[in-house]
């Protein structure tokens, strides 16, 4: 038994309720620090795009899990330290944190050499909170267009983490309208609490950790 049946309903009734075809909204699992047994169990119910925030961690869990799920979809979802760029771009398939440009830089040095790139979402801090990682709000379109055009990186989304404690709708909207005059397709907003919110503004990828695997364990609990 998962919550993978009702997360999928609860995702198929926001879509309707915002007139959104169904199918349009990704669930990313997000299995950091859960136990194996609950991502095993997430896994034989049929899901197959997964969330991890730390790159040791998600190879660690991934590595042998993937020659049995040669299908799986891997997203970074957490900060990436440029030391540990070139495992994340050999593990996953989307990084969701390009959050500064010496990241984009090492990233395009990386792209360069391998002939790839996995696909990019830039991190926008849309609270400005001084501890969260992304690109200032008036800085993402330059930030942008200078990662597409001048270094030639799959930008194809952006992502945000509203703050804590705040109404995340005009967070919501604010990412959907960078992504918007940008050109972007791909719009990850949304957790565990606020998801439904976040198909109503438009996410194309929904971030669901705890609703779907039950609580972290706080002692293991990472950004
Ligand atoms: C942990 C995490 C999530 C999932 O959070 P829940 O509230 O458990 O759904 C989503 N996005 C990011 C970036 C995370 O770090």
């Amino acid at each position: 038994m998962t919550a993978l049946p009702d997360i999928r309903a609860r995702i198929r009734a926001a879509e309707a309720e915002a007139g959104r075809p169904a199918g349009s909204v990704r669930l990313v699992a997000v299995s950091k620090v859960q136990p194996r047994e609950r991502v095993a169990a997430v896994l034989e119910a049929g899901q197959r795009v997964f969330g991890e925030n730390r790159v040791q961690e998600a190879r660690e869990r991934w590595g042998d899990l993937r020659e049995t799920y040669d299908d799986v979809t891997l997203h970074l979802v957490g900060p990436l330290q440029t030391n540990k760029a070139k495992a994340a771009v050999e593990l996953f398939d989307v990084i969701e944190s390009l959050d500064r440009n010496r990241l984009a830089v090492v990233l395009a040095t990386l792209a360069q050499e391998r002939g790839s790139c996995p696909d990019l979402y830039v991190q926008v801090n849309t609270g400005e909170e001084k501890q969260k990682s992304g690109i200032a709000p008036d800085e993402a379109d330059a930030f942008i267009a200078r990662c597409r055009e001048e270094m030639d990186l799959p930008v194809i989304g952006v992502m945000a983490i509203p703050p804590e404690g705040q109404p995340p709708g005009p967070h919501f909207d604010l990412l959907a309208q960078i992504a918007e005059r940008n050109g972007l397709a791909e719009l990850s907003m949304g957790m565990s609490a606020d998801f439904e919110t976040a198909i109503a503004y438009g996410a194309t990828s929904v971030r669901v950790g705890s609703a779907l695997f039950g609580a972290r364990d706080p002692s293991s609990v990472t950004r």
